[in-house]
């Protein structure tokens, strides 16, 4: 751990220990989150989850150089009285806490509304009633679909920035019909980003409002039928890692046209902990966090992905790599989809001077590499189970 004396902010001032509560840490960005605050800064944290797995390493033994400095606390934020004694307690707060994957948004739109606008409300109100900042994740999804995307197919007005490229203080949040549920989680997070920017503007609440572009690496979410249910569907880079250990092919739903810009989570992690120590210049701001030079299809990511695992694992690419699905097979009923997305980086580049550095392929490799390690061995015991009758 670095001397809090050593430590300077971007405006050169001496950097004081804080204490942070953060919900939802023992989720990937928090696990990536408490790692880095552990190893380099001298601030505490009170990690608030329902689960720890994730953060384990960071908690036991007694005898790691942090111990003291992280506290983990197990509790939901829907029901626990706990809640703003420890915001209270804490310099900053900072709300992870959400259900965050698409395959949930349409067949389980209540408990997605409930998780990231009804549940985050109390936090809030007890940020602004105690004076406490808050940083609240939000998500690149509040953009919706490109006004691009509404132009015929062939047209040249696609190939403009002006169609596509995702800015917080102009670009509009563009949403399908309500039946289509996919957008439940979006509108919900819009609503509380509205309603965090309202405590800021009337009550004079200090925030900053987090929007990440798909941040990946390691200890993404879950790989079905070994730490988490079989029938479950995570976030794409869990999808496509589960079919590679598996040796099946991946699953494009449909025909995976849809462009995604990757960052690689430490990048990320990175722009988080400036946020953190420059409240003066990330208070009152909205933040896209990602990386505009890694846009690919998702089909190119399968692509790449197997290409890379391929390097990582020693094994042949799979005869059959990838399958075509539709997105009702795959999701159900009331799945949409955005189109395309890459962050203007105006806002966080002046502000905190922050640049993403790894390549897509890159972030791939130690990510592969990461998931191989971790999970071929447990694959090949699930494959070798004989199916009960
Ligand atoms: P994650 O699911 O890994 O982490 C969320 C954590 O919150 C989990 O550990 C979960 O147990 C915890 N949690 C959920 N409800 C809770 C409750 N009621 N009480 C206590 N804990 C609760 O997801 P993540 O990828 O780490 O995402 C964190 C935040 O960032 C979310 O708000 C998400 O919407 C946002 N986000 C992430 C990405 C990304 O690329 N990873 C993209 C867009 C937005
Ligand atoms: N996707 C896919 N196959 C999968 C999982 C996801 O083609 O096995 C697609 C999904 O339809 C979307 C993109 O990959 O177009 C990214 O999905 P993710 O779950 O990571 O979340 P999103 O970026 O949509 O929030």
């Amino acid at each position: 751990m670095s001397s809090s004396l050593e430590r300077v902010d971007l405006d050169g001032n001496q950097i004081k220990p804080i204490t942070i509560c953060m919900i939802g840490a023992g989720g990937f960005i928090g696990s990536h989150l408490c790692e880095k605050i552990m190893n380099e800064t001298p601030h505490n944290v009170l990690a608030l989850d329902v689960y720890n797995d994730k953060i384990k390493h960071l908690l036991e033994p007694d005898n790691l150089p942090w111990h003291g400095r992280i506290h983990f606390h197990r509790l939901n934020i829907k029901n626990d009285s706990r809640l703003e004694g420890l915001i209270k307690m804490s310099d900053l707060t900072i709300n992870l806490a959400a259900i965050c994957t698409p395959a949930d948004y349409n067949t389980r739109p209540l408990d997605t509304i409930f998780s990231n606008f009804i549940d985050a409300l109390p936090v809030v109100k007890y940020c602004s009633e105690n004076n406490k900042r808050l940083i609240h994740f939000s998500t690149c999804e509040v953009y919706g679909k490109t006004i691009g995307s509404f132009l015929p197919k062939d047209s040249p007005l696609r190939e403009d920035p002006a169609y596509y490229l995702l800015k917080e203080e102009d670009s509009p949040c563009i949403f399908g019909s309500i039946e289509k549920q996919r957008w439940s989680y979006a509108c919900a997070k819009q609503l509380i980003e509205r309603l965090i920017y309202a405590e800021g503007a009337e009550n004079g609440m200090d925030f900053t409002i987090v929007r990440p572009f798909n941040w990946i690496g390691p200890r993404m979410d879950f790989i079905p039928g070994v730490d988490g249910p079989s029938e479950g569907v995570p976030r794409v880079l869990a999808c496509f890692s589960n079919n590679l250990l598996r040796g099946e092919p991946l699953k494009l739903v449909d025909g995976g046209e849809s462009q995604r810009t990757f960052v690689y989570i430490k990048d990320a992690i990175e722009a988080v902990l400036l946020m953190i120590e420059n409240p003066a210049r990330a208070n009152g701001h909205i933040f896209n966090v990602g990386n505009p030079n890694n846009e690919v299809t998702v089909r190119q990511l399968a692509e790449m992905m197997i290409q890379v695992y391929s390097k990582v694992s020693g094994e042949q690419t799979p005869e059959t790599p990838t399958i075509d699905v539709s997105s009702k097979e795959f999701y159900g009923e009331g799945y949409d989809d955005s189109d395309k997305r890459i962050p203007d980086m105006t806002i966080i580049n002046k502000q905190l001077g922050w640049n993403p550095k790894t390549s897509l392929w890159d972030l791939l490799e130690s990510t592969l590499t990461y998931q191989h390690r971790t999970y071929a061995e447990a694959i090949k015991k699930v494959i070798a189970k004989p199916i009960a009758t």
